[in-house]
């Protein structure tokens, strides 16, 4: 970010808060930071009662993004002493198969949490699976049973990637109450849960979605904006409101040269390293055209995706404690 434009963004962001916000941060890097603490400060309890937590990962077939992120969560285990078990099943496991697979670790009891890595293959109902995991050791959070909690407001596990913005929000944020949040995309796993977690925290929540008419003169309205809808750069400095702070959820891989000129501008590193590979991840906010009106804008990569994981520790932590208690 060119000085001008930091100095811009710093000033809308006093002026949106009051005033309140000069001089906090605004940094993934340091809720990352903070999450993982917390995480390895219950793992150090749990190790001193004999019951260190243990996440066992089921992944089915080949798929390569399912493996990179598989991979990322067991290395995040062995970083603060997390057990793992990992599961491979063949591309072509029928739903009973992975059915027996969940209750057998559902009767584990060496077993806190349990993760499914999705998608699954067409043969197996994603929602037949995730029914079958124990609540009480679903780390992902998706069982029906912690969606309700979550919606009731009573304690759970939640999904991983909502909770960790949060954590963001709350670290970053002096005050959410009263402030209008527009939620774009509302998938189960990010955009409903994310709106309740917003609703909990007393914003006055609008969720935005495939058919909703206008979606920009709406976004232009809200304080905070979470963007979770997988479409490359489709939120934009017009669609923003001086001052709003954005958090983009989105990942996406970007082949095409024409949309890589546009969100990264043709002088840029990022254009010629595009350039060089042909591809780059970006996520759903034109991030320099939103930075021109934002007060601040999460990157991609480098931003929500980290928070994921370290959100899905602490979702285990806290599964092998309220287990042993
Ligand atoms: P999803 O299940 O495909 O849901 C996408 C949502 O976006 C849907 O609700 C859809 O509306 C809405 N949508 C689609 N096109 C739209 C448009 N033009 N305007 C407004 N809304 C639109 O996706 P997801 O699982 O929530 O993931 C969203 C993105 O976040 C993806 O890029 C994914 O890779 C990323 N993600 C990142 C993390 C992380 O750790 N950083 C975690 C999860 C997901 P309808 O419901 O009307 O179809």
């Amino acid at each position: 970010m060119s000085i001008s434009l930091l100095v811009s963004a710093v000033l809308r962001y006093g002026d949106f808060f009051g005033g309140t916000l000069m001089g906090s941060r605004w940094s993934t890097k340091d809720t990352v930071s903070h999450l993982m603490d917390q995480a390895r400060q219950g793992v150090a309890w749990l190790k001193e009662r004999s019951s260190a937590p243990h996440l066992a990962v089921i992944i089915v077939g080949d798929d390569p993004a399912s493996h990179v992120y598989v991979r990322r969560k067991v290395e995040a285990c062995s970083e603060l002493g997390v057990k793992s078990t990992r599961i491979d099943l063949p591309e072509d496991v029928t739903e009973s198969e992975m059915l027996d697979e969940v209750k057998r670790l559902n009767q584990d009891d060496d077993v806190d949490g349990i993760l499914v890595q999705l998608p699954l293959p067409s043969q197996v109902s994603a929602n037949a699976v995730i029914e079958a995991i124990d609540p009480d050791k679903d780390v992902d959070g998706f069982h029906p049973v912690n969606v309700g909690r979550l919606a009731l407001g009573q304690a759970g596990l939640f999904p991983c990637t909502p909770v960790g913005v949060m954590a963001l929000m709350k670290q970053s944020l002096p005050e959410l109450k009263g402030k209008h949040a527009v939620v774009i995309g509302r998938s189960a796993i990010v955009g409903k849960p994310m709106a309740h977690l917003l609703l909990h925290a007393h914003c006055s929540v609008t969720i935005i979605h495939s058919r909703t008419p206008n979606p920009q003169s709406i976004c232009q309205l809200a304080d905070i904006v979470v963007v979770a809808v997988g479409r490359p750069g489709l939120v934009d400095g017009s669609w923003l409101k001086p001052g709003a702070v954005v958090v983009d959820v989105g990942i996406n891989e970007i082949k095409d040269k024409e949309l890589a000129r546009r969100l990264f501008g043709e002088d840029s590193k990022k254009y010629a390293r595009f350039m060089r590979s042909g591809r780059a991840l970006v996520g759903d906010v034109d991030y320099r055209s939103a930075l021109g009106v934002a007060a601040w804008v999460t990157p991609v990569p480098g931003g929500v995706g980290r928070l994921t994981i370290a959100q899905l520790m602490l979702n285990c932590v806290t599964a092998a404690k309220r287990r042993l208690s």
